[in-house]
């Protein structure tokens, strides 16, 4: 009968949810275990200026080594993060590597170098005596704020705006840099950018991947640029894979670009080999200038 058929189907769907329910919660657990375990490790995706292609900064994106399930993406196990409440603990792991890292970078291959690290509105709305332990970290390395940028989503604006405005403005106090990241894909509010004292946008992957072919993805990065410029804000396209998709860009003024067409996210060694191939052309530049 349709009653019996219906109550099956209950079970059903039921046990499908109970199945979730005990994976998500397995997740959790390893996960809970994957910072003292080492599993845990960040790549650096470099950004580069539009105009000549140089390294300016590089985005720490986080990586899961998993004992057995092999690599598990961020887009999975950074909303497990957040939900469980182990994102402070994780976030504070991708600072402090990070800016460990970038602290070498700058000695080695330059003052310029700049180093973005994406930040959860759950980190933000945590009680603020975790930004002053992470600004005494920046002293102690001895990496000026400047040389900062922490990248937030539109939608964190959305929800939780009184707390992340006073988060920013003590960002603001260190000389840190936002950057408002995927622009585009959420609801902002055009008034946010300027209330809140933003520094960079990044144009989202889905507008950029569309360039070369679609007028409207056109019409849009050079309308999000010019916005941006006006308002004084620099502009990062993410996802740039293809040279049509860069001499676009570039005509539109945008300011720096990220994609694989530059390079993939590295591992540390990675990211050193490509920095020091740009300090010899830049060597050999200068050489051929004196002879
Ligand atoms: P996101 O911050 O927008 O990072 C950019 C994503 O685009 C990265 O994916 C990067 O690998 C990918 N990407 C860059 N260039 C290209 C390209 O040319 N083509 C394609 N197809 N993809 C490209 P990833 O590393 O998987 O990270 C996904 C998201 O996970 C990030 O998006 C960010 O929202 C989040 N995430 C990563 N690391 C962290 C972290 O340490 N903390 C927090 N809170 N979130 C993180
Ligand atoms: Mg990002
Ligand atoms: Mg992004
Ligand atoms: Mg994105």
């Amino acid at each position: 009968s349709a009653k019996a058929a219906g109550r099956s189907c209950w079970c059903f769907f039921s046990f499908e949810l109970h199945q979730q329910t005990i994976e998500r919660q397995s997740l959790i657990n390893d996960l809970r275990q994957a910072l003292p375990h080492n599993e845990l490790f960040l790549v650096y995706q470099p950004i580069v200026e539009m105009q000549d292609g140089r390294i300016r900064k590089f985005e720490a994106l986080l990586r899961w080594r998993h004992p057995r399930r092999g690599m598990i993406t961020p887009d999975i196990f950074i909303p497990i993060a957040e939900e469980s409440g182990l994102i402070s603990e994780i976030g504070d792991y991708v600072f402090k590597e990070s800016i460990r890292q970038l602290a070498d970078w700058r000695k080695r291959f330059g003052e310029h170098l700049i180093m973005s690290i994406n930040i959860s509105p759950y980190q933000l709305s945590a009680p603020d005596k975790h930004m002053s332990d992470w600004f005494e970290f920046l002293h102690a390395q001895g990496v000026p704020g400047a040389a900062v940028s922490l990248e937030i989503t539109e939608n964190m604006l959305m929800h939780h705006t009184e707390v992340v405005s006073n988060q920013l403005l003590a960002f603001r106090d260190e000389g840190i840099n936002v950057a408002l990241d995927d622009f585009g894909t959420g609801y902002s509010a055009l008034s946010y950018l300027n209330r809140l004292d933003i520094d960079f946008i990044k144009i989202d992957r889905s507008f950029v991947s569309e360039l070369a072919e679609e007028r409207m993805e056109k019409d849009l990065c050079e309308a999000i640029i010019t916005m941006a410029h006006k308002l004084k804000l620099k502009v990062i396209a993410e996802g740039i894979e293809t040279p049509a998709q860069a001499a676009i860009l570039a005509k539109f003024g945008c300011d720096l670009g990220q994609g694989y067409l530059y390079a993939k996210p590295l591992l540390t060694e990675g990211a050193e080999a490509l920095l020091r191939a740009q300090d010899t052309t830049r060597n050999q530049v200068h050489l051929g200038e004196i002879k």
